[in-house]
């Protein structure tokens, strides 16, 4: 690096130009102090370290050609083996459309059975009244006649018959419409739905198809099943929860190469320090509020500061500024494992980017676009990596997801909530190397969602049912538990996959 600076002063007395890293632009002499926070190299010296450099790289790149042909080949044979799978599917919905079909047929017949049943009993009913009413008239013109005849001798018979006269008289005065007796409404056809709703029952009774591999045998779920969540985690407390005194704001946790468990606020000056075990050591006045902090393995403590746009570098003896990312506020902060870089999440009204520093607290590279252009932040919060593939993994509170960049800026998944993407605020992420999977504290549907690396759902580690409420800050400890901040309480929980 001094070899580096001492090119520089010696080339710019000769009017050479200079080439800025993370902007990646020519610059001339005249415009070095617009650049002083950011990595400069001279350029005959960078363009011969890159020609050298060239060769080499081209080599890989060839390299790869018998890999990339292979592939090819493997998209032939899967393309085949799709198109047989996919018959074999088709079969499937020709069974459902059949069968659907068969009940729709059977249902329609049922239908039609009902209505000829009920217009024929309304036939057999009527046809019982009209032999009951012919009987009636029957029997009076008899009486007539018999009375014409003058042959009832009998007081008791002219009784009788009196009585049955003014009976049946009575009777139609009583009931002056026999019809009522007999159903003359006809039955209605009735529908729970519309025309509009029949599409999406149709679908429900149908199935729907499924593009994502591993859950075969949801194939015909409908919905309801889609929203539930798996709990393949069991968790519980490792001590009663740490309180959190009233008026602090827990705003970071971090863990030291010496497993000293270190929590910031960013209401207080001040850092508390405890055991693994959470037993108070120490606190440390400090002169700033931390927004976010991260630890490098000789035990620093890099901070970021809240509403603030400073990175402050902490060790015992002293805390010093090491870079100001002003116009930005500065939030979540990590030291790299592997390369001795210090990510920053930035954020600027709507806009967002990520710094990577060197270790002397320059720019080394922004990362805020794709290489296709694409924006890839607009509210970076918080940052995790997997240091075995150079991955990041980024909250974002403006596109309320979680992105995955790999070290060529290219995004490699976006991450929306899973199963509760319509109720998914994510404030924190972190990786856990022992099982590669990842953490994101969901704010807003108090929970922690456990994803591969790749970033497929896979658990609720804490849910609603927890009762940890507005969870925000992670740190997975060296004894693989979970720190959660929430309302007013850390709590700390061991958790097993099932
Ligand atoms: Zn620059």
């Amino acid at each position: 690096m001094s070899q580096d600076k001492e090119n520089n002063s010696k080339d710019r007395n000769d009017g050479t130009n200079f080439f800025c890293v993370p902007c990646k632009s020519l610059i001339w002499e005249e415009s070095l102090e617009e650049h002083s926070k950011h990595i400069i190299k001279e350029v005959q010296s960078l363009l011969h370290e890159t020609l050298e450099r060239l060769p080499s790289a081209i080599d890989q790149a060839v390299n790869i050609i018998p890999d990339l042909q292979n592939q090819m080949e493997q998209i032939d044979t899967q393309t085949k083996r799709m198109e047989q799978e996919v018959s074999l599917l088709k079969g499937e919905i020709e069974n459902r459309y059949q069968l659907i079909q068969t009940k729709l047929r059977e249902h329609y017949q049922t239908i039609c059975q009902e209505v000829d049943s009920f217009v024929t009993n309304v036939k057999k009913t009527g046809e019982i009244t009209r032999e009951d009413i012919q009987g009636k008239i029957r029997f009076i013109e008899d009486t007539r006649r018999r009375c014409s005849d003058d042959n009832i001798c009998e007081v008791g018979d002219a009784l009788q018959i009196e009585n049955n006269c003014m009976r049946l008289a009575d009777e139609i005065k009583q009931y002056p419409n026999i019809i009522k007796s007999t159903p003359t409404d006809v039955p209605e056809l009735k529908f729970n739905i519309t025309e509009d709703d029949m599409s999406k029952m149709i679908a429900t009774m149908y199935g729907s198809i499924q593009y994502d591999r591993g859950s075969r045998e949801q194939k015909f779920a409908d919905k309801s099943d889609k929203k539930q969540v798996k709990l393949l985690v069991e968790t519980k407390l490792a001590f009663p929860a740490l309180p959190v005194r009233s008026g602090h704001k827990v705003s970071d946790i971090i863990q030291t190469s010496v497993n000293d468990v270190i929590i910031g606020y960013s209401t207080n000056k001040v850092l508390h320090y405890y055991d693994r075990n959470a037993k108070r050591q120490k606190s440390r006045e400090i002169p700033f509020y931390v927004q976010s902090m991260t630890t490098t393995n000789t035990g620093d403590i890099f901070a970021s500061e809240n509403k603030g746009s400073r990175i402050m570098k902490i060790n015992s003896e002293n805390i010093n500024l090491f870079f100001d990312a002003s116009p930005y506020l500065t939030f979540g902060v990590l030291c790299s494992r592997n390369i001795e870089t210090l990510y920053v999440c930035c954020q600027l009204d709507k806009s967002g980017l990520v710094y990577a520093l060197s270790n002397d607290g320059k720019v080394a590279k922004t990362i805020d676009t794709c290489a296709d252009g694409e924006i890839l932040f607009r509210k970076p919060n918080r940052i995790a990596e997997n240091p075995s593939k150079c991955t990041l993994y980024i909250t974002d509170l403006g596109f309320k997801n979680v992105i995955s960049i790999d070290k060529y800026n290219v995004c490699r998944f976006r991450y929306d909530g899973g199963p509760e993407s319509s109720n998914f605020i994510p404030i924190d992420v972190k990786f856990c190397d022992f099982d590669n999977t990842l953490l994101v504290s969901n704010w807003k549907g108090n929970s922690v969602h456990q994803l591969t690396e790749g970033g497929h759902f896979q658990s609720l580690v804490i849910s609603q049912r927890d009762n940890m409420l507005y969870p925000t800050i992670l740190l997975v400890d060296c004894l693989k538990r979970i720190w959660i901040s929430h309302k007013e309480k850390i709590s700390v929980v061991k958790y097993t996959n099932k």
